[in-house]
């Protein structure tokens, strides 16, 4: 427990749906705070890629638990943002391939995985002074942030921004991706274990219409009253 007083770092969590520009605007409050990001989608995305290698599908609780027991995820803050490891494998862009993104809901909503990761995630933020972004984290594995930002979009934007990204390195077409995005957000709203959710205490933006660098200089205005209403 915190008295007041005693904080001079906080716990930042960053929930939305899928591409809302949660990582975006996560590394670069993290930047300007001093902070450390916490990219909680690619450890997610991790897993997904070691199933997918390995044979083991979504639906395959007792194996998937074996697997998530037996993998070490690191991340490495770098040069160009962060690094994901598993087992010391730089896999950074293998997690970000269509195969992984299709399917990385299927295995985040099961439950050893979502256990495994969430222990992990707690740990990493046990010391404060962390932006950590994905669905949950308000709602579910810190719920004592000091600070929470829902962030969303509508969907037409979200793939948009989504194309723009990818275009020139994967065929797919604006409509294919509106429609993974929507599919993307039901399976992650509907799950039973820890779904997508806007905690009641989180502060909703939509970034609809709003340009990245005003989203970020919000929510470093939010950290910085947090900070001075903690003194
Ligand atoms: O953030 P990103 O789009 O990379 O996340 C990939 C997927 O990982 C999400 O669609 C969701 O299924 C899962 N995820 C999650 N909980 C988190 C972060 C991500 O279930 N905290």
């Amino acid at each position: 427990m915190h008295h007041e007083g005693d904080i001079d770092r906080i716990n930042i969590a960053i929930d939305g749906p899928a591409g809302a520009g949660k990582s975006t605007v996560a590394r670069e409050v993290a930047e300007q705070l001093g902070y450390v990001y916490i990219d909680t989608g690619a450890m997610y995305r991790a897993v997904t890629l070691t199933a997918q290698r390995a044979g083991v599908a979504a639906n395959q609780p007792d194996e998937l638990k074996k697997l998530t027991a037996s993998i070490k995820i690191d991340l490495e803050p770098g040069e160009q943002g962060q690094s994901v490891f598993v087992n010391g494998e730089n896999v950074t862009s293998l997690i970000r391939s269509r195969e992984v993104t299709l399917q990385v809901s299927y295995y985040a909503a099961d439950e050893s995985v979502r256990a495994v990761l969430g222990t992990l995630q707690r740990k990493l933020a046990a010391r404060k002074g962390v932006v950590m972004d994905g669905r949950d984290i308000g709602s579910h594995v810190l719920p004592d942030a000091e600070l929470k930002i829902f962030l969303t979009a509508s969907v037409q934007e979200r793939a948009l921004r989504r194309f723009r990204e990818i275009r020139d390195t994967q065929p797919v077409t604006l409509e294919q991706l509106e429609i993974e995005i929507a599919e993307r957000d039901r399976l992650d709203e509907q799950r039973e274990i820890s779904p997508l959710i806007c905690a009641s205490d989180a502060v909703v933006l939509d970034s609809t219409g709003m340009s990245i660098e005003e989203v970020i200089q919000s929510i470093v205005k939010l950290c910085r009253t947090k900070l001075a209403e903690a003194k």
